[in-house]
């Protein structure tokens, strides 16, 4: 690094490893072999949009009505409650950026969960606290609450990314009122139309300080047009419009997601929800066929999680074969442990045939 960035880069910044994001991992279009991603828990779906270029010379709207409305009216809450960002993930950043005041305040995260809100608070050298899940993934609700006044905003993620697991109703009750008057309790629901009945979007008016996050990038299959929503009380709706760019949404962005929000869209969507679900099931079944695997968490979302102690060697195998899935041994209680996301029948059934085959060969070999 050159001397000259090296003495005005921000101290918290020369510390940070940016997100291992599946894309950055592996990145897409490089070489010529097609690959199969079964590694960002993406839909495997792709439907067809209708673009109208007359207004690409004109700045979009901040909060584009049509999105707002379709996403209001689709969650049962009002537009007040609503606020559409580039992803769940500005979602994450602008709760931190409105509420935590870099190098004083802090955020509680409880790990292993999905890594941006980390990140993000990293970014904005805002202090991590965190009060990891128990060894059945449920939340460690003693702990957390020994965290009050000591943090502003307390991420919880349901279903949870990457263990599956969603959080029983009384222990997010429970955390929410012990924070009443000192945080902000953020339930991520990234993945709730694969759960759909465990949303908390119905309980805004009961509780000032729920925030959801919420996200077109995993059911309605659009992790390519960056949109994602935050509900919430209009006070903390407010507060972030402050501090969100003057023109978050693109155009065609507002397009996609008003097309996507359509009662035509919602079936759609509703329809490659059931299809993936019972792909899950068909996946865990198979999975579970083999004794060196062990299912790990639970199948709230898109995505299985497993163990196996050969983990190195299977992903290698199948990244051999260009199949991507990914890697979760890092996280706090996820020793071995690989995620697969569901895909296709065609895509689930060529995974599983090669995992067959490695363990195949592992048993020959032994
Ligand atoms: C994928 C994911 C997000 C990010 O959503 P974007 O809208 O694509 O930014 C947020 N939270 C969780 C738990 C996720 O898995």
């Amino acid at each position: 690094m050159s001397s000259l960035v090296n003495k005005l880069l921000c101290e918290n910044v020369k510390n940070l490893k940016p997100y291992e994001s599946a894309r950055r991992l592996f990145a897409a279009g490089s070489g010529e072999t097609q690959q199969t991603w079964l590694n960002a828990n993406e839909s495997p779906f792709t439907n067809p949009y209708n673009m109208d270029d007359g207004r690409f010379n004109r700045y979009p709207d901040c909060q584009p009505s049509g999105v707002i409305n379709a996403y209001a009216a689709y969650s049962g809450v009002t537009a007040q409650n609503t606020l559409v960002s580039r992803g769940a993930d500005e979602g994450i950043e602008l709760l931190i950026r409105a509420f935590c005041t870099p190098g004083e305040d802090a955020v509680l995260i409880c790990p292993p969960t999905y890594g941006m809100y980390a990140i993000s608070a990293e970014t904005c050298d805002v202090k991590v606290e965190k009060a990891p899940l128990k060894a059945d993934f449920s939340l460690d609700v003693e702990n957390i609450c020994t965290f009050k006044d000591k943090v502003k905003l307390v991420f919880i993620c349901s279903p949870n990314n990457p263990t599956g697991t969603s959080v029983p109703p009384d222990q997010l009750q429970a955390v929410i009122e012990h924070f009443s008057d000192s945080a902000l309790v953020v339930v991520d629901e990234a993945y709730i139309e694969f759960n759909w009945q465990c949303t908390w979007a119905n309980k805004l008016n009961q509780y000032p300080n729920l925030v959801i996050l919420r996200t077109l990038s995993k059911a309605f299959a659009l992790a390519g047009i960056r949109c994602g929503f935050t509900l919430a009380a209009p006070e903390v709706i407010q507060a972030l419009l402050k501090v969100i760019a003057p023109y978050p949404i693109p155009e065609p962005v507002a397009q996609v997601a008003r097309q996507a929000l359509e009662s035509k869209g919602i079936s759609k969507m509703l329809q490659q929800v059931g299809d993936l679900n019972k792909q899950r099931n068909t996946l865990k079944e198979q999975l579970a066929s083999i004794s060196s695997v062990e299912l790990v968490g639970d199948d709230k979302a898109n995505f299985i999680l497993f163990r196996c102690a050969q983990k190195n060697e299977l992903m290698q195998y199948l990244v051999d074969n260009h199949i991507l899935i990914r890697d979760q041994s890092k996280q706090v209680n996820l020793q071995n442990c690989l995620r697969i996301t569901v895909g296709t029948a065609d895509q689930n059934q060529q995974l599983m045939d090669l995992i067959f085959s490695f363990f195949k060969q592992q048993e020959s070999a032994q």
